[in-house]
């Protein structure tokens, strides 16, 4: 395509931006066959409570093995789902994985803990998704508080009032529900807790900077005081080094989910963590607390 101005760096984004359609395409069309195909799988990323230390959940994070371009990550297919509808297929297979998972891990008897599932706000609207959950879990013969739900507020923007009935249809047929990626829309936390949720997620960006920008440990600082005072319990994302786990430790925060612990993993290394009993290094004794190295 020419440009109207002779200017080169348009023609070279044009280019560019052709090529990433181009594969916009292609992927959406591998898409469509990738649910029969069984080109995905689940990693496992555990979450850490603070006090004891110990896992206390896991949250499911989707894999696709493209069988020409590897492992493609979300962030490549996610949105694509969404905006095709495919999201409502795939969303269905996570649920059935998860819940096929939890009853293998219960029938060779591993300490099992409860896995999030991501959902998407186009999930949330079909009322086919609860289906789908009430399904799978009784076909695996699973109690509800197998399960936990992570929405972003998302969900809650276009029809708030229909979002809060649906919600709390999720609460009746599953465990906690958590608000994902807090902090990086518009919405205030005391608005929230109409919705229920029993969890907030505070988004990695603000965890990243939290030992060094003020600003960041400011919202980190009022988001857990405030989560708490509404009964909400509070998991920073993204925790990479010891220094960031110290300082949310010295805030009070519940949970921590990051690299520092572990990054997602394939169900196999998962199940060794539980099997082992897996905790972070140097967490004070939940009992005594006599000694905090953190
Ligand atoms: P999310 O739900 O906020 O998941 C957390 C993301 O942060 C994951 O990326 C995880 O791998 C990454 N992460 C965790 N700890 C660290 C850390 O210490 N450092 C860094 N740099 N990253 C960390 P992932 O697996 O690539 O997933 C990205 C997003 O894709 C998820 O964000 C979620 O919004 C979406 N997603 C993943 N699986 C599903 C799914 O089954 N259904 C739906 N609807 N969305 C999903
Ligand atoms: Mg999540
Ligand atoms: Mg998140
Ligand atoms: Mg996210």
């Amino acid at each position: 395509k020419k440009a109207k101005s002779g200017n080169e760096r348009y023609l070279y984004y044009s280019a560019e931006m052709n090529a990433s359609i181009a594969v916009r395409l292609q992927l959406e069309h591998d898409l469509r066959t990738a649910v029969s195909a069984r080109q995905f799988l689940l990693y496992y990323q555990p979450r850490v409570d603070l006090i004891s230390g110990r896992i206390v959940s896991a949250e499911a994070l989707i894999r696709w093995q493209h069988p020409g371009r590897g492992m493609v990550p979300p962030v490549q297919f996610i949105p694509l789902a969404e905006e095709s509808g495919l999201i409502l297929p795939i969303g269905a297979w996570v649920i059935d994985a998860v819940c096929a998972q939890q009853a293998d891990w219960r029938r060779r008897q591993i300490k099992i803990v409860p896995v999030a599932i991501n959902l998407s706000a186009m999930q949330v609207k079909k009322h086919q998704v609860l289906t789908t959950i009430v399904d799978a879990l009784r076909n695996n013969g699973l109690e509800r508080e197998y399960v936990e739900f992570e929405l972003t507020e998302s969900v809650l923007m276009d029809n708030p009032e229909e979002a809060a009935i649906n919600l709390r249809a999720f609460k009746k047929i599953g465990g906690a529900l958590a608000l994902d990626d807090f902090g990086t829309g518009y919405s205030s936390l005391a608005y929230l807790k109409r919705f229920e949720f029993d969890i907030v997620k505070i988004d990695r960006a603000f965890v990243t900077e939290i030992t060094r920008s003020r600003e960041d440990a400011a919202i980190a600082t009022a988001v857990i005081a405030m989560a708490h005072s509404l009964n909400m319990r509070v998991v920073a994302e993204g925790v990479e080094t010891e220094a960031q786990l110290r300082y949310l430790r010295k805030l009070r925060c519940d949970e921590i989910q990051g690299y520092f612990f572990s990054p997602p993993v394939p169900a196999l290394a998962f199940e060794e963590m539980l099997r082992t009993d897996r905790r972070l290094p140097l967490a004070r004794e939940a009992s005594g607390g006599a000694d905090t190295v953190l």
